[in-house]
């Protein structure tokens, strides 16, 4: 019988795998309809082979790099909102299509403070879709990072958007407008500080409808923070950035980390896996996991250092880049600034050395985070793949190889010890890269 292309079976061979912490060398990996199969129930059932043999020549195969902060690329800001949908469509479009050659095969794209006016019209642009070649990295739904933020830590967001909650989810509708209630189809993660008024109470209700719950851009105390946690919120965005740094009398939201008092979740599969710091090593981890910005910049490397080992299975890699990610070497206007873009890819205020965001791709934070922390290539990697996916929910999708799981495959060469991108797959496609 003849095979329709969509139903098509692709076996990868002479592949090391990451398969449950451990790479597994000279495996293969079997995939359908970009979904990861298992070939048994072929042989067995329908007495068919692959279709189509991919052959890895012994690269690493791994899952496709998440990333849950990004805000744009480019020349692009996810929050620009002042051009014609079309154009608005065709800019998401090229970022999402762009991230792919780094391994990035889906993202929260990410739009900063703004009112109701720009949320209505480019939430609905940022819904959760499927990722294919053409098209690009898949979308996980938008992250939201305020307004219900810290005017003392509101780092680039307009102050005059901030508010606060008083009337508790009703305020979080007001401001976002009815894709919120979409849940995390629309919006897939929220930014907020758990000391603004009334922030706190409506995290259940954000939880409710599938959000993921992310401290930041705050100066809370140890005592919010651990609330936040306690109401369902588990993760820090950016570590280390907008928030006051650590004091030892009150550690604040980075003393989050020491916790070993708050209450362990049963079974969740929205909490990092249980580790060596955990305080109970049989059930997941209490503690929220926390975005890390790998640039070597945003973060000083000891941080990183220190971050990964008080808790590992809680890192996120994210690039948080801004819209000159991406562009070649000149000079642009992004957001009304003047920005040079340098050989290295740095993107700086014109005439000067202040950075203008960051522009580092996820591959480079992986590289740079096994770096940092002298980590295990198996753990640098999962901060950018099952982490995030746990952090959303979604790891019996992605963020593993494990069947039934996206077909959304990266093929790294770590001959040098570095990993290098060279062959991507999203929902079972190659990439042209
Ligand atoms: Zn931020």
């Amino acid at each position: 019988m003849a095979t329709s292309a969509s139903d098509k079976i692709y076996k990868i061979i002479n592949a090391r795998l990451l398969i449950d912490h451990k790479i597994v060398e000279n495996s293969y990996l079997w995939f359908q309809n970009g979904k990861i199969i298992h070939p048994q129930n072929l042989f067995f059932n329908e007495m068919r082979d692959a279709d189509e043999i991919i052959d890895a020549k012994g690269l690493l195969v791994v899952p496709g790099f998440i990333d849950t902060q990004i805000n744009g690329a480019y020349g692009i800001d996810f929050a620009d909102y002042e051009e014609p949908e079309e154009v608005l469509k065709a800019n998401i479009d090229k970022v999402a299509k762009g991230l792919l050659k780094y391994g990035c095969t889906a993202f929260c794209p990410t739009v900063v403070s703004s009112d109701a006016a720009v949320y209505s019209k480019v939430l609905p642009l940022l819904n959760r879709r499927k990722g294919s070649a053409k098209g690009g990295a898949e979308i996980l739904g938008a992250h939201v990072e305020g307004p219900f933020i810290s005017e003392q830590k509101k780092g680039a967001h307009k102050p005059q958007v901030l508010r606060t909650a008083k009337n508790g989810i009703k305020d979080f509708d007001e401001a976002y407008g009815p894709e919120l209630k979409k849940g995390s189809e629309a919006v897939s993660i929220i930014t907020l500080a758990p000391e603004i008024e009334g922030v706190c109470d409506a995290i259940p209700d954000l939880v409710a409808r599938g959000i993921t719950v992310s401290m930041g851009h705050s100066s809370c105390r140890i005592a919010d923070a651990e609330k936040a946690v306690t109401k369902g919120a588990n993760d820090i965005t950016h570590l280390f950035n907008a928030m006051p740094a650590f004091h030892h009398r009150d550690p604040g939201l980075i003393g989050i980390l020491g916790a070993a008092d708050l209450p362990i979740p049963e079974k969740s599969n929205r909490h990092p896996s249980p580790s060596q710091t955990s305080p109970d090593r049989t059930k997941p981890d209490p503690r929220p996991f926390y975005g890390i910005i790998c640039d070597g910049v945003h973060v000083h490397p000891n941080s990183v250092r220190i971050a990964y080992y008080s808790h590992p299975s809680g890192a996120v890699l994210v690039t948080d880049t801004l819209s000159a990610m991406g562009l070649p070497k000149g000079e642009y206007v992004l957001g009304g600034c003047e920005i040079e873009v340098d050989e290295k890819g740095g993107a700086y205020l014109k005439g000067t050395r202040t950075l203008a965001g960051s522009t580092v791709t996820i591959d480079e934070c992986i590289r740079n985070f096994q770096k940092f922390t002298n980590c295990p290539l198996v753990e640098a990697l999962e901060a950018a793949t099952l982490h995030p996916a746990r952090l959303l929910g979604i790891d019996k999708q992605k963020g593993t190889l494990n069947v039934g799981g996206d077909a959304d495959l990266v093929f790294l060469d770590d001959s040098t010890g570095e990993i290098q991108v060279k062959r991507v797959f999203v929902a079972g496609e190659e990439v042209e890269l």
